[in-house]
């Protein structure tokens, strides 16, 4: 009987050390789980725009002749956030090539652009445009004055470059409105800049030299 008991009392014991033992914990990866990315890597491409030609195109007024001689291209730039983000242009067929290599220099030399998106996202709006800091090219309006109505001027960073009244003129509202012209700013254009060198390269005149303004956003190419 006392052997009994104490058999008894040595099962409960041994019982009681098995289910008081740990599990071996677990083991666990520090490797994030695949598709899962906490950090965007330096060269992830944004998509700032992503139109058809159809699309970019849908809610402007210019006549089919003109419609008919523009193209769309794709840009890739890095823009104020030090990434690299591709953006798209409508342009004249004739200076599609011209923009195309002025936007590899601006890639490669890391002049920061801050978006290049066609207006169509504005519903036609230039100042919209301009507010929003946006590069385009193509924006039919009064065909007499203005190469953006064909297609043949491109504005670049309009935030960093406004356009600035000559002497005589100061009457007029500089545009965008209520901004400060810091030529040391990243992103702002000044007189032998590289990438003014460049699009003067490539033949087109600069805003900068207008006679009744600074139009520093604004480059153009006469056919
Ligand atoms: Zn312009």
């Amino acid at each position: 009987m006392i052997t009994n008991k104490i058999t008894y009392y040595i099962l409960i014991i041994c019982c009681l050390c098995v289910f008081s033992c740990k599990q071996p914990a677990k083991k666990t990866t520090d490797l994030p789980l695949s598709g899962h990315i906490t950090k965007a890597p330096k060269d992830t491409l944004i998509i700032d725009s992503n139109y058809s030609f159809e699309e970019a195109v849908a809610g402007s007024k210019a006549p089919q002749t003109i419609i008919d001689q523009l193209t769309l291209i794709q840009v890739q730039y890095y823009s104020f956030d030090s990434l690299l983000h591709q953006g798209q242009i409508v342009c004249h067929k004739s200076i599609a090539n011209d923009l195309t290599e002025i936007f590899e220099f601006i890639r490669k030399t890391r002049f920061p652009v801050a978006k290049v998106i066609p207006i169509v996202k504005y519903n036609e709006n230039d100042l919209h445009s301009m507010r929003d800091n946006n590069s385009y090219c193509f924006c039919y309006r009064n065909v007499s004055y203005s190469k953006h109505a064909s297609g043949l001027a491109f504005d670049l960073n309009p935030m960093q470059n406004p356009l600035r009244w000559k002497k005589g003129y100061e009457h007029r509202t500089d545009l965008p409105e209520n901004v400060v012209y810091n030529p040391e700013a990243p992103g702002t254009l000044y007189p032998q800049h590289p990438v003014v060198l460049k699009f003067e390269e490539k033949g087109f005149r600069w805003g900068h030299n207008f006679r009744r303004n600074h139009d520093d956003h604004h480059f153009e190419k006469r056919r």
